[in-house]
C-alpha cells in the first residue's frame, strides 16, 4: 500500500472511532428503568428510595430505608447511595449487609460498565453547605451511558449555590424532595431545570402539601404513572421541565387534581 493508500486507511479508522465513541453519544439513545415503591403504611420512610437499572443491567440502589420494598435482593453487582443517615433514608441493617459497592454519605466515585455515580456535598438544613466534611447530605450524579440522573435526598438550603449547578451540568432527570417546601423546591427546580422531575418526599399529601402542588401544576407540564416501574429512553424525554410523579403516592394527588398520564414517546 502506497502513503496516500496508508493516509486514507487512518482517516477512515480515526472517522470510525469517533462515530462509535464521541458522536455515537450525542445521538444515542439510553434506557434506563426506574423503580419506585412504597411502603405505604409507613409515614415518610422510604419517600426518597429508588431503584435505577442501567441498559447492561446495573442496579443503583438510593436511600433505602424500607428493604422489604426492594424489587429483588441486592447482588454484588448493585450500587448503594446513602445521601444521608435519617432514619426515613438509610437502613443499618441493609447498608451492613450490602454485597456490593456503595457510598454512604460521603463523597466518592464509582464507576461500573455504563454507570459512573459522582457526589456533591449539600446541606440538609437552610444553612449554606459545608465545604469540608462531615456533610449534612450528598447529592449523588448518576451518569448513565449518556443520561444525567442527580437524587437530592434532602437538600434543604435555600437556593443551590453556584459550584453545585455547575457540578451539576446538563441534568436529565433529578429526583428532588418536595416536602411542600414551595419556595425552596421552586427556586432548586428553576436554578437547575432539569428535563423531567420526580419529586420524592410526596408524604401523604396534607393541605399545605397539595397547595404548593398545585402551583408545580400551574408552572410546569405534570404527568403521572400510577405503576412503580417506568421505563425513560433519553431520546423521549421532554426539552423543557416536566414533572412525572410515579408509585403509589401518586393516587393521593390524583383524587384532587387531574393528572394526566406520562406517555413512552
Ligand atoms: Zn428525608
Amino acid at each position: 500500500m502506497n502513503a496516500k493508500g496508508v493516509l486514507s486507511l487512518l482517516v477512515l479508522s480515526v472517522a470510525s472511532t469517533l462515530i462509535a465513541t464521541g458522536c455515537n453519544r450525542a445521538t444515542s439513545d439510553t434506557h434506563i428503568s426506574i423503580y419506585y415503591a412504597h411502603d405505604m403504611t409507613a409515614d415518610i420512610r422510604g419517600d426518597a428510595q429508588v431503584e435505577l437499572a442501567s441498559p447492561k443491567g446495573i442496579r443503583v440502589i438510593i436511600d433505602v430505608a424500607i428493604p422489604a420494598v426492594i424489587s429483588k435482593p441486592p447482588t454484588r453487582e448493585d450500587i448503594l447511595l446513602t445521601t444521608h443517615t435519617d432514619y426515613d433514608h438509610y437502613s443499618y441493617s441493609f447498608a451492613s449487609a450490602f454485597p456490593g459497592k456503595q457510598l454512604c454519605k460521603e463523597e466518592g466515585r464509582i464507576d461500573a460498565s455504563d454507570v459512573m455515580v459522582s457526589s456533591i456535598p449539600s446541606s440538609h438544613s437552610d444553612e449554606p453547605p459545608s465545604d469540608k466534611p462531615p456533610y449534612t447530605n450528598i447529592i449523588y450524579v448518576i451518569d448513565i451511558n449518556g443520561l444525567r440522573v442527580a437524587h437530592f435526598g434532602d437538600t434543604r438550603q435555600l437556593k443551590l449555590t453556584e459550584k453545585q449547578i455547575k457540578e451539576l451540568g446538563k441534568v436529565d432527570i433529578a429526583f428532588m424532595n418536595f416536602w411542600g417546601e414551595e419556595e425552596r423546591f421552586f427556586i432548586h427546580v428553576k436554578q437547575l431545570k432539569p428535563r423531567v422531575v420526580i419529586p420524592t418526599h410526596l408524604g401523604s399529601g396534607d393541605t399545605n402539601m397539595k397547595a404548593a402542588f398545585g402551583m408545580i401544576m400551574e408552572t410546569w407540564p405534570t404527568y403521572m404513572v400510577e405503576e412503580k416501574q417506568v421505563d425513560l429512553s433519553s431520546s423521549a424525554l421532554p426539552r423543557k421541565t416536566s414533572f412525572l410523579l410515579v408509585g403509589e403516592r401518586t393516587k393521593e394527588y390524583s383524587r384532587t387534581f387531574s393528572i394526566p398520564k406520562w406517555k413512552t414517546r
